[in-house]
């Protein structure tokens, strides 16, 4: 049977020339001379994606390993980090900093707002002695979009290194880490790259690698190990065999969503479209605030359980919806509409089977979901 489409917030449908790229014979990574002029050409094109004109380096390993591999690479015994939390992943970047002997100060926030940049200019103003920061940009797991543009400035005036864990955003929502002042910012093949899970990549400035490169204590562990790809391109040597299939899976997605003009407003008119949909159908949508335009977390209607809803989605409609990541206080549905998933006959085709399934199961919605959709696509 053919797999369910895929709108989940990652991994995201794959694309046919992406599928085909990654049928191509099989080169040596260590040893061809073409391929790492490749490897540079897919770090270059992920340079332009993100808005830098620093080194960016993809690992073998899904976006964990870039958030892993920060952490391991500047974080010394002791260091003060000042940790973003208002979601998932931002307590899981905290968790990685203490792995790696930092001392976590978190900067708490709403799980169901972003982060007031006013809030963040007086906490720093009263104590601004971190070695680092790690904000998380699209918090997926709720689809809060919190505002790097406005924060990393603050951390950067401060002489404060960061990390922004952007894995959900890059490629759906603009981001632009030199001109934000972003030291580390992290992404992944499988959200809105569309290209199967398995690469992580991170963008370094000059300043992340001049920490690497101070520390008095060696890194703890070699995957991880940002140093090793200090001089990668000069000593044409890479610290492990590269996965060469993703690699080329990756390239031919970053070809098109560079060739696509459309690709940022297409997300932002179906993000505002679908979270017209859901509440004009009487949903709640679980941010209150600061939602983001490639994934839309919403909340069950009451009496209904969003794992019900999901299985018949499922098993009936053959779709794939996702739910939360467990730790929040309440339990969420989440559409995935980044990358090849930001469709409009996709996205219909979800809603339409949301729409279906409530009816299904005795809820009317107050308003069609796909027509209020299709309608708010201005
Ligand atoms: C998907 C994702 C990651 C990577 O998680 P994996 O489990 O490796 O896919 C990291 N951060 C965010 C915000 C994500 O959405």
């Amino acid at each position: 049977m053919k797999p369910p489409m895929l709108m989940t917030p990652g991994p995201t449908e794959v694309s046919e020339d992406v599928l085909t790229a990654m049928s191509r014979s099989m080169v040596n990574p260590d040893l061809d001379p073409v391929f790492f002029e490749f490897y540079r050409g897919v770090t270059r094109k992920i340079a332009r994606l993100v808005g830098t004109e620093h080194e960016v380096v993809v690992l073998g390993g899904e976006g964990i390993l870039g958030l892993e591999a920060a952490c391991a690479s500047l974080i010394e015994p002791g260091d003060r980090v000042l940790c973003f939390a208002n979601g998932v992943f931002g307590y899981g970047f905290a968790d990685f900093v203490k792995l790696y002997g930092g001392q976590v100060v978190f900067c708490y926030g709403d799980e169901r707002h972003p982060f007031d940049p006013d809030e963040v200019l007086t906490l720093l103003q009263r104590d601004p002695g971190f070695k680092l920061a790690t904000l998380v940009h699209c918090e997926t797991p709720t689809g809060l979009l919190n505002p790097v543009p406005l924060l990393a400035p603050l951390l950067r005036e401060r002489g404060i290194l960061t990390m922004v864990d952007a894995v959900s955003s890059i490629g759906g929502i603009p981001v632009a880490a030199d001109a934000w002042g972003v030291d580390i910012l992290l992404g992944g093949s499988q959200k809105c790259l569309s290209a199967p899970p398995g690469l992580a990549f991170l963008s370094i400035s000059p300043e992340a690698w001049a920490a690497i490169h101070r520390r008095k204590q060696p890194v703890a562990g070699y995957y991880c190990n940002l140093s090793h790809w200090a001089d990668w391109y000069e000593r044409k040597w890479f610290p492990y065999t590269l996965p060469v299939s993703d690699l080329f899976g990756l390239d031919a997605a970053l070809d098109r969503v560079l060739a696509d003009a459309d690709v940022y407003e297409r997300h932002r008119r179906v993000g505002q479209a679908v979270r017209r949909a859901i509440t004009a159908g009487g949903l709640e949508l679980f941010p209150k605030s600061g939602w983001s335009d490639t994934v839309t977390a919403f909340l069950p209607p009451s009496g209904l359980k969003e794992s019900e809803i999901r299985r018949e989605i499922l098993e009936r409609h053959r779709i794939l919806l996702a739910g939360s990541l467990g730790t929040l206080t309440d339990p969420v549905i989440r559409i995935g509409h980044m990358g090849e998933n930001c469709w409009v006959d996709k996205v219909s085709g979800a809603l339409e089977a949301l729409d279906a399934t409530l009816r299904r199961f005795g809820v009317q919605p107050a308003a069609p979901l796909v027509d209020t959709f299709t309608a708010a696509l201005d």
